[in-house]
């Protein structure tokens, strides 16, 4: 058994691996895999509507927004964003706050006009920017709700004058949000959802049709809102496991999960404000429930601590290049349990090595 803190693909519920890998050999019984079933067929169909009206209800969603199950990951999303919302004489908004952000940035530079309503990058991201003001006259406000590698996450979102768009890629469905707060919200499943290979995407069907542009069949949203998200073949068995936790989120409750989140990242925490070896990389209003960023502060210790946690079964730790140090993930799907074994470790080597 390991104790996966891996920023993504990432953990999931031990009992989603199973119903997964029962499903691959044998669908519910039908003598077939859900590896080898018609997209068109009664099964599978069923199970799309049921993802889809779990994130709905989940996000408390009403019928004015549609839920989509995409390909080509959340980055292809910084550019159909973009391409389905913004005109070329518009302009949108951005929040930057970390590699992500930039990304999402680049391409809209590609469709109309950007405006940085703030940034953190003079200080490599360590935290979020407040008070932002982003009036009506934008196409869009687009956020990073949750920035993985710099392990910094918007606590209190803002509503603002224009339709706010939320990448929130590592931090869906970890706390208790109103979706109909939002313009769109759209998320890589790799990270708190399933495996890789498809995204949610939310989107409030009103904003579309007002950019001028012919815009390409498959990124085109309203093309894959007429054809329920089937446009084309979907990512069956992605999609397939995004519903089995989507299952487990609904009977679990957000707002306990919210609390089970809140508890783990306070457990790691607070081992880090407390020691003398260990510094956390964020300003602490900002710091990620979902990322935990830390480092030593004697980097010669680095690769040995590495060594320790390998030897207890910790794995995925290591921190993005970018930030340099460690980084523990804690998605939904980590117990508290493994979150104790990382702070048993840490305070046992700071004792013998501090
Ligand atoms: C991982 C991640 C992405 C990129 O997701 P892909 O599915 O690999 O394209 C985008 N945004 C955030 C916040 C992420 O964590």
């Amino acid at each position: 058994m390991k104790h996966n803190f891996s920023a993504g693909p990432s953990i999931l519920l031990p009992e989603v691996f199973e119903e997964a890998a029962s499903a691959v050999k044998d669908w519910n019984g039908r003598g077939l895999s859900i590896l080898e079933v018609s997209h068109r067929g009664k099964p599978f169909v069923e199970a799309l509507e049921e993802a889809r009206s779990l994130v709905a209800s989940l996000l408390n969603l009403n019928e004015d927004y549609s839920v989509l199950f995409l390909q080509g990951g959340a980055s292809s999303q910084f550019m159909m964003v973009p391409y389905n919302l913004l005109p070329a004489n518009g302009t949108a908004g951005y929040l930057d706050t970390g590699s992500w952000s930039h990304k999402a940035i680049k391409e809209a530079k590609l469709f109309g006009n950007t405006e940085v309503l703030g940034s953190s990058e003079d200080s490599n991201f360590n935290f979020i920017p407040k008070g932002i003001n982003a009036g009506e006259d934008l196409s869009y406000y687009h956020i990073t709700t949750n920035n993985t590698i710099f392990g910094t996450e918007i606590h209190d979102i803002d509503n603002v004058g224009c339709p706010t768009v939320a990448d929130m890629s590592s931090d869906i469905f970890s706390r208790e949000i109103d979706g109909k707060n939002f313009g769109m919200i759209y998320a890589g499943a790799q990270k708190n959802l399933g495996p890789a290979g498809t995204t949610m995407v939310v989107v409030r069907k009103s904003l579309l049709g007002k950019v001028d542009r012919k815009i390409p069949t498959m990124l085109n949203y309203q093309t894959h809102i007429d054809k329920d998200s089937s446009f084309n073949t979907p990512p069956v068995f992605p999609i397939y496991v995004c519903l089995l936790s989507l299952r487990r989120l609904k009977e679990i409750g957000l707002s306990e999960i919210e609390r089970r989140n809140k508890a783990k990242a306070k457990l790691l925490y607070d081992a880090i404000d407390s020691s003398s070896l260990y510094s956390g990389t964020a300003a602490k209003e900002d710091r990620s429930l979902m990322n935990a960023t830390f480092v030593l502060n004697n980097n010669d210790l680095n690769s040995e601590f590495l060594t320790a946690c390998e030897h207890a079964g910790i794995v995925g730790l290591k921190g993005h290049r970018s930030v340099g140090g460690f980084r523990a993930s804690m998605y939904n799907a980590l117990p508290i349990a493994s979150v104790q074994v990382l702070v048993d470790l840490m305070k046992e080597f700071e004792r013998t090595n501090g």
